[in-house]
């Protein structure tokens, strides 16, 4: 039985509404820069409301000023671009597991030898 992947996709309305936008395929906060793993209304929704609950309040939603206010954050994002330049962690979380059953198996050998050679 194959396992079927759900896609989430960025919806450009969390832009205004959440102070969330897209760089490369990633769902970012506008405002703390951070990353929400999967794109659901929900988890950015989440985000807002609980990390940052002043910006609901300064910046009601519809508003010139939360317009003006996202236009602003995004611009400043826009400089920081390199900051999502470096490889991503998964690569290297895999690596390193690599690494580890490799160094196990060679324990695993070597214990075995010397049992043999007694
Ligand atoms: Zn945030």
């Amino acid at each position: 039985m194959a396992k079927r992947k759900k896609t989430y996709f960025f919806n450009r309305d969390w832009e205004e509404e959440f102070f969330f936008t897209e760089v490369k395929d990633k769902c970012v906060c506008l405002i703390c820069g951070s990353t929400v793993a999967i794109p659901k209304r929900h988890n950015v929704e989440r985000h807002y409301t609980t990390a940052h609950p002043s910006f609901h309040t300064n910046f009601p939603a519809g508003s010139a000023l939360r317009v003006e206010k996202t236009r602003e954050l995004k611009a400043a994002l826009v400089k920081q671009q390199s900051f999502f330049t470096r490889p991503g962690e998964k690569v290297q979380k895999g690596n390193r597991s690599l690494v580890q059953s490799s160094k196990l198996s060679d324990k695993k050998t070597k214990e075995r030898s010397l049992t043999e050679m007694s």
